[in-house]
């Protein structure tokens, strides 16, 4: 375990302290367990009254006797009245508990990565934007162990970091993607390498407004000292540096880099990679280093992914587009004319702005399911523009417009969740509404 750890173990920092760990998803059974191994007395809290009968087995074989305990169903205050300590999993946000929280001191409230972040020795490379965190997280992380860096990669994604602090093993460099939720609870966390890769309208329908929004994104910065490195985009430069947002070196980035990357196309991922790229140099990365691990890094699913080819028409799954900004980032991205899918639940953005930048490639749009009352007025008068309640129907109706040489493009720019238990399972739809596409022209000799 890592030498941290041990100190707080041995001074019993934690020993028969009340910790409330709030959300029962991986994260958070993660951070029980870690809390447990600390010494704490813990109890998990989730507004879900219907968890699994063995989530506190899945932390401790006898809960009981480690003062393991579980509080399903709405929260109530004195849930977390008695907490020393409270640790918000990734997707709780603070506002949502501020009916129960009462007169806890907000000092006791962390996000579970602040919280992991106290434990860590090691270099940590911090990444949030409002697009493009995973993308260019995972990036980093390929090039770091490109480059013969031992690397965790996790926070958001993957592995949660308590349970790499749970873990034996101990790398040369930990790199964490890390959304604005958790950037409102962050108030001693400093990492060494600290990026924002963009800024755009998104989450409003839970920050009060963009200001609330860009201040918890840049909270990442404010513990910063001039040894960390902050990589920023140079669009802002001028109202970061009127905000003074931090003590930290700064780098201004755009898409100026020339690494070739077959495996993410488009002007926003050449953006992506020159964040990438400034953000591995403190660690020692070359620049023929980075150059060949780039050169070699394959797409991730769901965004921006060839799916198949039917009648010469191609389907494009980047079913992770949630934000408008991403869809004209795929748009833009993609060499062939393009019957666009839309729609889901909108989370934010101007519609209008979108259309704009999206007119010179899209030939129809094909809405589906949720948001049709924001996107129809807007795009029907620029665009042919059709409805269907299912993703399944919009796709068909797209492939009977399209042309050979086009592409279907599902990057729907809303979240998926009036149809979908998330974007995956959205982008796995397509994908087999596509595949039965294809295989009926193959039976039919199209
Ligand atoms: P996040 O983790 O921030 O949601 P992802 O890397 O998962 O970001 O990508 C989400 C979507 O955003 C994908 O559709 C992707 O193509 C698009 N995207 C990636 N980088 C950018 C960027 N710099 N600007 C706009 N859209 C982007």
């Amino acid at each position: 375990m890592d030498r941290k750890v041990r100190i707080f173990q041995t001074l019993k920092i934690f020993q028969s302290k009340q910790a409330v760990v709030v959300g029962a998803g991986v994260s958070g059974l993660s951070a029980c367990r870690f809390l447990l191994s600390l010494g704490a007395r813990v109890r998990l809290v989730d507004a879900k009254p219907d968890l699994p009968v063995d989530t506190l087995l899945k932390i401790h074989a006898d809960p009981a006797s480690v003062g393991l305990t579980l509080a399903a169903g709405p929260h109530r205050p004195e849930e977390f009245a008695d907490a020393d300590l409270i640790v918000l999993s990734p997707g709780v946000p603070v506002k949502k508990l501020a009916h129960v929280l009462g007169d806890v001191d907000p000092r006791r409230v962390v996000a579970e990565m602040e919280f992991a972040s106290w434990f860590l020795d090691e270099p940590v490379i911090a990444i949030t934007g409002t697009n493009g965190k995973t993308t260019t997280t995972t990036l980093v992380g390929h090039i770091l162990r490109h480059a013969g860096l031992t690397t965790f990669v996790g926070g958001n994604i993957g592995t949660p970091l308590c349970d790499y602090l749970l873990g034996d093993e101990r790398v040369d460099a930990v790199v964490i993607e890390i959304s604005s939720f958790q950037l409102q609870n962050c108030r001693t966390f400093k990492p060494r390498v600290a990026a924002l890769l963009n800024f755009s309208p998104n989450h409003l329908d839970y920050h009060a407004d963009m200001e609330e929004y860009l201040s918890a994104k840049l909270n990442l910065f404010s513990q910063q000292d001039p040894t960390c490195l902050a990589v920023v985009p140079a669009d802002m430069r001028d109202e970061l540096e009127a905000r003074r947002f931090t003590r930290a070196r700064r780098e201004y980035f755009r898409a100026d880099t020339d690494f070739a990357c077959p495996g993410l196309p488009g002007a926003h991922n050449r953006e992506n990679i020159a964040a990438a790229w400034r953000m591995v140099q403190p660690l020692g990365v070359t620049e023929e280093q980075a150059r060949a691990a780039i050169g070699a890094f394959k797409a991730l699913p769901h965004r921006i992914e060839p799916v198949c080819e039917a009648a010469g028409v191609l389907f494009v799954d980047d079913s992770k587009a949630t934000t408008l900004e991403s869809v004209a980032a795929a748009v833009a991205s993609m060499e062939r004319p393009v019957r666009l899918l839309l729609g889901g639940v909108f989370k934010g953005g101007d519609v209008a702005e979108m259309a704009a930048k999206i007119a010179d490639k899209v030939r129809s749009i094909g809405l589906f399911g949720a948001a049709r009352e924001i996107f129809e007025p807007v795009l029907a008068p620029l665009f042919p523009v059709s409805w269907d309640k299912t993703l399944e129907a919009a796709v068909r109706r797209q492939f009977a417009l399209a042309a050979k040489g086009e592409a279907i493009l599902l990057s729907p720019g809303t979240a998926s969740f009036d149809a979908y238990h998330g974007y995956a399972e959205r982008g796995r739809d397509f994908a087999r509404v596509a595949q039965a596409i294809q295989d009926e022209g193959a039976e039919a000799g199209r």
